[in-house]
């Protein structure tokens, strides 16, 4: 029996104006905010928590973004650093589909993948206004195909290899890790809430609240399908954090990421 870990794997930063990360309020000018995705080692497998982005998609098709990543900082080299490869991921789950959340899904053909049941369909047809956060269709032969985007795929990479289980609504992914339906950021995004032997429970908002003051005053990202419905899932985390008593960790907030463990200093 292992006790539940996590740990946060480190992908870089990106920049955009204050007035998408915070829309309609801002400030705006430019922000640079951290990139990462979550790595749970649990009793019931190793499940990876989205798979950050690809730099050279992002220099290709939105250099604006102004990526920043180093080597330890791709999914590959974030694992190196806990001693691991992607063959030892047993499950890859995306919070959604947008490209800092899947860039690194390539390197997973063989880990079981999740979504919600919405998603791929959307990263297929995406309304005019999220085709550049629906721009990286590495992650699916089936996307990629429907998008006239398989030169995205890299060798080895097959409709079979890259299906995806789905789920909708609350999930419990395993023992204690529950998956929480936050739409509005995008048609079928999570949250994720994780229980751990040690210490309170940790609520990832992921892009439901890009930052702490994004949830505070209920303002979510410039990037959504349905605000209304984003509004009201930042409710339901901040009721979900006062039952549980869980810490809350967001998604894309430079200031809270500096106390944020990475590497290999976990929460457990
Ligand atoms: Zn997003």
């Amino acid at each position: 029996m292992t006790d539940t870990k996590v740990f946060l794997l480190d992908g870089g930063s990106l920049v955009l104006d204050g007035f998408h990360i915070w829309w309609n309020k801002g400030p705006g000018g430019e922000v640079r905010f951290p990139v990462y995705s979550i790595l749970i080692e649990h009793a019931e497998g190793r499940f990876l928590i989205d798979t950050g982005y690809d730099f050279d998609h992002v220099q290709k098709v939105l250099p604006f973004e102004k990526p920043q990543q180093t080597q330890q900082q791709t999914i590959p080299g974030a694992l190196k650093l806990l001693g691991l490869e992607p063959k030892d991921i047993d499950v890859v789950f995306n919070s959604h589909f947008h490209f800092d959340h899947v860039g690194g899904n390539k390197f997973f053909p063989d880990a079981k993948k999740i979504c919600h049941k919405a998603e791929i369909e959307q990263a297929a047809n995406p309304q005019p206004f999220e085709v550049l956060g629906y721009s990286d269709m590495s992650f699916s032969a089936e996307a990629a195909a429907a998008r006239g985007m398989a030169d995205q795929l890299t060798a080895g990479q097959t409709d079979a290899n890259s299906r995806f289980d789905v789920v909708e609504g609350d999930v419990e992914l395993a023992k204690g890790v529950k998956l929480i339906f936050t739409p509005g950021h995008a048609i079928g995004n999570y949250s994720l809430l994780v229980d751990l032997p040690n210490r309170a429970p940790i609520l990832f908002t992921i892009d439901a609240a890009y930052t702490k003051k994004s949830l505070e005053l209920g303002v979510q990202a410039g990037f959504h399908i349905d605000p209304i419905a984003g509004v009201q899932s930042m409710q339901r985390l901040r009721g979900i954090a006062d039952e549980t008593g869980a810490e809350l960790m967001f998604s894309h907030d430079a200031e809270s990421f500096k106390d944020y463990r990475t590497g290999v200093n976990y929460y457990g």
